[in-house]
């Protein structure tokens, strides 16, 4: 070989690092940047590490993710908290988990100031029974129980209005190896009121000293002669369906009078038992209900509803089955619909651009893994985080790409689960992300905007990416910008970090489609 192909700052093998520059190796033996450290915590935060990627196991991810937090919190702790409230209040990621255990690091390893920071977070980060029962098992494993700790978790009960603990002490019992009962003899708060210390003295103690209208309609439910009366007593209290007993749950009236008041996530996840029991057919007044709640953006924006939550229930939903023998059912059409159009809703809506875009979508063997402890795959968010773009922009081209460059035939009008289909279990091959960059070249294809959704973890090309962009951009006197979107909670990234028309997003935070505007227009 000659020098000028070994040491060549225009085109190096991804197998090298770009001379001069600061890239390290990634997992796959290709040569990328490190993310900086808040964007780090942003995939992290987003996308969690308990799936662990191709390359890396669950513990392995969640250590170096771990370290990062750590990391960010002994110089910025109490803008580390922010972040994360940030995140868990907007809703912007799929599950709170991430936040939940990030805001446990503060509150367990930060200095005084962090760790009072983290302790007032916790209502806002923590909202319901189950995040508190999360967040007090990390610290558990982080932290003694000292006073501060104690006392935030009695101003949690404390600040919670009667009927909303009522609620929780219904609702959420028990998980994660906690109890609220547990919880309030660790934190024995002096109640706010004295409902509440005649509630906290039902959770710990099972004695009623005081009407608690909820916890007493449940005792009449456990006795109710037949489902209408159930029914009754659920609709009349507000039941959750947490507090209503298993012979009733296969009832349609029963569910009828849960579903008028229930909560919209639990809506989306109940849709296939409410199908089964009956309540959910073709044109039923219950199915007009759910109807009008997944068409309404509003509503699904207000509930913080994660387009991936709707991926889920639709993927489950249109299946016609549960995973684990929890029966069959005849899917209603109009939901399947309704679900799939709800997906687009749950993002940020924007307005188009009209610059031109070349999406290209990583379907190598390492993006066949799931993410975020689901059994969504990275493909499978980069496939779908494609659709909203093509969904939104007029000037599209998506493409695949693993080792060489393929069509991806993606439409506005195709359904998610079809466009799903053309990335699904097809993930094999080695990784080179500058096949986007360099067929357009070859193909002299005008683009302004480069897309590609990827793990990062390039390692097979001739060229690096962020070299093929500079040579496109030459070539063809385009001022090409380049969006990554990682689909993996890693810190390595095929974006320049020093070209500022290189972008990096997280795939599935929900603000993407207005960073990516505002990027592109820029
Ligand atoms: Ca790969």
């Amino acid at each position: 070989m000659k020098y000028a192909k070994l040491f060549n700052r225009f085109q190096t093998p991804q197998s090298a690092p770009i001379p001069g520059s600061n890239q390290v190796r990634n997992a796959a033996g290709g040569f990328v940047w490190t993310l900086d450290r808040w964007a780090v915590l942003d995939r992290f935060l987003i996308l969690g590490s308990e799936s662990g990627t191709y390359y890396a196991s669950p513990v392995v991810l969640t250590q170096e993710n771990a370290a990062n937090v750590v990391a960010l919190i002994q110089e910025h702790g109490e803008k580390v908290v922010l972040r994360i409230c940030e995140v868990s209040l907007e809703g912007r990621a799929p599950r709170n988990d991430p936040a939940i255990f990030a805001l446990a690091l503060c509150a367990s390893l930060g200095n005084d100031q962090t760790r009072a920071a983290a302790l007032q977070a916790l209502p806002y980060v923590c909202r319901i029974g189950t995040h508190l029962f999360q967040f007090a098992e990390i610290c558990n494993g982080l932290r003694g129980w000292g006073r501060g700790l104690r006392r935030a978790i009695g101003t949690w009960y404390n600040a919670k209005p009667i009927a909303d603990l009522e609620y929780q002490a219904i609702k959420y019992k028990q998980r994660e190896g906690w109890s609220h009962a547990d919880l309030l003899r660790l934190a024995h708060p002096v109640p706010a009121s004295p409902s509440h210390g005649a509630l906290y003295k039902w959770i710990v103690d099972g004695e009623q000293t005081e009407p608690l209208p909820r916890i007493e309609a449940m005792a009449r439910l456990a006795k109710a002669a037949d489902a209408n009366e159930a029914a009754e007593i659920v609709r009349m209290a507000r039941l959750p369906r947490e507090a209503v007993p298993t012979e009733w749950l296969t009832d349609a009236a029963v569910w009828e009078a849960l579903l008028e008041q229930m909560p919209m996530m639990a809506m989306i996840r109940n849709l296939a038992t409410m199908t089964r029991v009956g309540l959910l057919t073709p044109g039923s007044e219950a199915t007009r209900m759910v109807l009008a709640e997944l068409g309404s953006a509003n509503r699904i924006r207000k509930a913080r509803i994660h387009p991936m939550a709707i991926l889920l229930a639709q993927r489950t939903y249109a299946a016609g089955q549960g995973h684990r023998g929890s029966g069959t059912w005849a899917p209603v059409p109009a939901v399947v619909d309704a679900l799939d159009q709800s997906f687009a809703t749950a993002f940020d809506n924007v307005e188009p651009t009209g610059k031109r875009y070349l999406l290209g979508v990583d379907v190598s063997g390492s993006m066949g893994m799931p993410v975020n402890g689901s059994p969504i795959t990275a493909c499978e968010i980069a496939t779908a985080m494609a659709m909203i773009t093509v969904g939104t922009e007029t000037n599209v081209t998506p493409m695949a790409f693993a080792d060489e460059f393929r069509q991806l035939p993606l439409s506005r009008r195709m359904r998610l689960d079809d466009a799903l289909r053309h990335t699904r279990d097809q993930n094999f091959g080695r990784t080179d992300c500058s096949l986007p960059m360099q067929y357009a070249m070859k193909n002299w294809l005008p683009v302004d905007v480069f897309v590609v959704y990827t793990d990062n973890e390039t390692w097979f090309g001739r060229i690096h990416p962020a070299q093929a962009l500079v040579q496109y951009r030459e070539a063809m006197g385009i001022d090409a910008k380049l969006i990554v979107v990682g689909v993996t909670a890693t810190a390595c990234t095929i974006a320049d970090p020093n070209d500022r028309g290189m972008l990096d997003v997280v795939g599935f935070d929900t603000n993407v489609p207005t960073v990516m505007r505002e990027f592109a227009i820029a």
